[in-house]
């Protein structure tokens, strides 16, 4: 065939993409799914527990502020609810006279005292600088490690995706953990040292993303909200000075000018939807899973103690 032939068949298959017709023996027509979010798809249904939950942010605090409410809600209804803090938020302050080490600690102990207040069953603190979290492969593999160690059905993080302004660590804990649960902790060929040591792969099944531009799903945490404040004044070095006393004044005035409204967290909702990997694994062994304790001696974190 001719060069310009050739230039004429390839220009004519061109053509044929952009209208995206058959025939022209190089473009083949493909059906487009509904976009996502689109009227065709069905809502998913409300989450449902009792499940087991995990709940990955960058500080310590950053849980109780925008999903503390949920957390109790899911506590009080019996779900097993597990946090990891990947930072030790030792940069958050504006005290002349603290250092990173001891301000660590001080947070370290206000998370944890936080999360017993709620009922949280297990607190993970990775222990990084704060505000030097990078989307890297080896945290990505510490991530996809506790998500199969934990194997939580539902994980709460930051939006990393938001457009306006964010703070490095929250856009960067939201895109590992995104990246963790799609396709890595999926997908056993992805960090296979796991499985060398018993932790088979895992699927999460819903993510509920914080801090974003376009939330679509709301918990009402009414029930809860003191719960919350309780949590939140843990963090007695970031709440300059702040008592619960304050956060329920604050409420009454709200109530006083506006009504009395549901108090609500609010979501972008990711709902994989699929069959539950776990749920198979169980099967597959008559019911017998690896109790993640087992594997948790081995693997917990040096500083993972409930
Ligand atoms: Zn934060």
């Amino acid at each position: 065939m001719s060069k310009k032939k050739d230039r004429k068949k390839l220009k004519k298959a061109r053509v044929a993409l952009a209208a995206g017709e058959e025939g022209s023996g190089v473009v083949e027509k493909t059906v487009q799914p509904p976009p996502i979010g689109s009227a065709q798809q069905e809502a998913p249904p409300p989450i449902e527990g009792p499940a087991r939950a995990m709940v990955i942010m960058a500080h310590p605090d950053d849980a109780e502020f925008v999903c503390g409410g949920t957390v109790a809600k899911w506590c009080a209804e019996g779900w097993d609810v597990f946090y990891v803090v990947v930072t030790g938020g030792d940069k958050g302050t504006h005290d002349e006279a603290m250092h990173p080490e001891k301000l660590a600690a001080i947070r370290e102990e206000e998370q944890r005292a936080a999360c017993r207040r709620l009922g949280v069953k297990e607190c993970i603190l990775l222990g990084y600088p704060d505000g030097f979290t990078v989307d890297e492969h080896e945290l990505r593999g510490q991530i996809v490690r506790l998500l199969r160690l934990y194997r939580p059905d539902v994980v709460i993080t930051w939006d990393a995706f938001r457009r306006g302004f964010n703070h490095r660590d929250h856009r960067n804990i939201g895109t590992v953990t995104a990246d963790a649960i799609y396709p890595l902790v999926r997908d056993r060929l992805f960090y296979p040292r796991d499985e060398e040591d018993g932790l088979a792969a895992h699927q999460v099944n819903e993510v509920l993303l914080v801090g974003s531009d376009d939330p679509d799903y709301t918990v009402d945490i009414t029930d809860h909200w003191l719960t919350k404040v309780d949590a939140i004044v843990c963090h007695a070095s970031q709440v300059g000075g702040r008592t619960k006393e304050d956060f329920i004044k604050q409420r009454e005035e709200a109530v006083a000018k506006d009504g009395e409204k549901p108090i609500e967290e609010k979501f972008r909702r990711w709902s994989i939807r699929r069959p539950m990997r776990q749920t198979k694994d169980e099967e597959k062994t008559d019911g017998e899973v690896k109790a993640p304790e087992t594997a948790l001696e081995r693997q917990k974190p040096q500083k993972a103690t409930a």
